[in-house]
């Protein structure tokens, strides 16, 4: 970052030195003013597009958001690149998602349509000067997140920054300005035009901080959640359950974002979790992930975690083949902390855990052994390969931890009488 922090006051100085003003804009100021690590360095200016293109040359740069004033420098592998945005205003907001159009403008015209007001200051990294034409320095000092300007024109304008709002309020832990909040109260509805995918980035940041009991009651207090997360509302108004899936969340470790989920989930998912077929998915989880297109490793990961969760938690009282398994499946130490948040929440005794754990420090040849055969082995012993080999040798494994077979003859007469499911 050190290196994008220097590359960043470069492009601002190389602008000034062809008489340009240029400055730091946005979350890298504030995250400075903070004591924060910038993510990265958003430099702003009144030079058009065209200008900052012709400075830094057509080898370095990059024109993808040129219409609305952003070029792109880059600086190499090292250095990164920097987004060089000229100031401009934003006209018209006819989708509630993306202006109509832009025109260019002052740096003080440009920090009025930013969507908070810690997000609004200017910095000059050369000369080291604050340009702040919104309040943005006395908000940070209070620890407030204030729309600028009208709050219920700002959020009527673009419905994705009441998601913003909640996110810069609890991983930063600022309140929210009270006509800021009112204003998310009023709109909440609308949050349902952005797109999944956009709220899902939102959710995202935020269940995986470690703020993120703060965010889910902002989210339920702004009445977001119902609209984002519907699943979640039988659990809003039942004060027991919301109780624990807050603890829940507080207890969990890591930031996985499927744990994190798999916590939120475990009371709506229930219902689901004890109906369907524990082969199947669970259609609950299935729809939210597809609504938020996750990953498939992060799907696959939510329905595991939830399919085995109190399986661990019971570890003591488990077949020792079965606990193996689950302790020997790569996903264990997410399954570890959600079960860990989980019996916390409850006010349980760790004693299962604690056992599961004093297992999962065996050596891996106790807790692992190796296989008693491989897809060599069924070969030379004059098996057919194909594809139906990863089956036959799932089913070698598991009676092997079953502790049903030990050798290599054995594995491979039930290689023999085996057939897919
Ligand atoms: P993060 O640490 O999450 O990157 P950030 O403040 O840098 O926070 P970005 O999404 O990178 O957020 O946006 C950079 C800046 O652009 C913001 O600080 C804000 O000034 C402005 N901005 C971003 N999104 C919006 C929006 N939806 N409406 C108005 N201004 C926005
Ligand atoms: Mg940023």
């Amino acid at each position: 970052t050190n290196a994008a922090r220097d590359f960043s006051i470069e492009v601002v100085r190389q602008l000034k030195s062809h008489g340009h003003q240029a400055l730091w804009a946005g979350g890298c100021v504030r995250d400075m003013l903070l004591g924060r690590e910038p993510k990265d360095f958003d430099v702003a200016t009144d030079a058009p597009p065209s200008c900052v293109q012709e400075i830094f040359g057509e080898k370095r740069t990059l024109a993808i958001g040129a219409s609305f004033g952003v070029i792109t420098v880059q600086g190499g592998k090292r250095r990164g690149q920097i987004e060089v945005a000229t100031f401009r205003e934003d006209l018209g907001y006819s989708d509630g998602r993306r202006p109509d159009d832009v025109r260019f403008t002052s740096a003080a015209e440009d920090a009025k349509r930013r969507d908070f007001t810690i997000n609004g200051i200017f910095y000059d990294p050369d000369a080291e000067v604050i340009y702040d034409y919104v309040g943005g320095r006395v908000d940070l000092r209070q620890r407030l997140v204030r729309a600028i300007g009208d709050p219920n024109e700002r959020f009527a304008e673009d419905k994705l920054r009441m998601l913003r709002a909640i996110r810069f309020s609890s991983t930063f832990q600022f309140d929210l300005e009270m006509n800021t909040l009112r204003a998310i109260q009023r709109h909440a509805e609308n949050i349902a035009v952005v797109s999944a995918e956009r709220i899902a980035v939102e959710m995202r940041k935020m269940l995986t901080s470690p703020r993120r009991v703060e965010a889910v009651v902002l989210l339920r207090d702004s009445w977001l959640f119902q609209v984002v997360l519907p699943e979640i509302i039988p659990i809003l108004d039942h004060a027991p359950r919301w109780t624990e899936t807050l603890r829940s969340l507080q207890c969990l470790p890591g930031n996985d974002f499927a744990t994190a989920l798999a916590a939120l989930l475990r009371y709506p998912a229930a219902r689901d979790l004890a109906m369907i077929d524990p082969r199947k998915p669970v259609p609950l989880l299935s729809e939210i992930c597809l609504r938020w297109k996750l990953t498939n490793d992060e799907t696959k990961d939510l329905q595991w975690l939830l399919r085995h969760v109190d399986l661990l938690r019971s570890a003591k009282d488990l077949p020792w083949p079965r606990l193996q398994r689950l302790l020997i499946d790569p996903r264990i130490e997410k399954l570890m902390n959600l079960a860990t948040a989980t019996t916390l929440a409850r006010g349980e005794s760790e004693l299962h855990l604690e056992f599961a754990a004093e297992r999962l420090a065996w050596s891996v040849e106790r807790l692992n052994p190796p296989p008693v055969a491989t897809g060599d082995d069924l070969i030379r012993a004059g098996l057919k390969p194909g594809p139906h080999f990863q089956g036959m040798l799932e089913a070698i494994r598991d009676a092997q931890l079953d502790g049903q077979i030990a050798t290599l003859d054995e594995a491979l007469a039930l290689a023999r009488d085996w057939r897919p499911a």
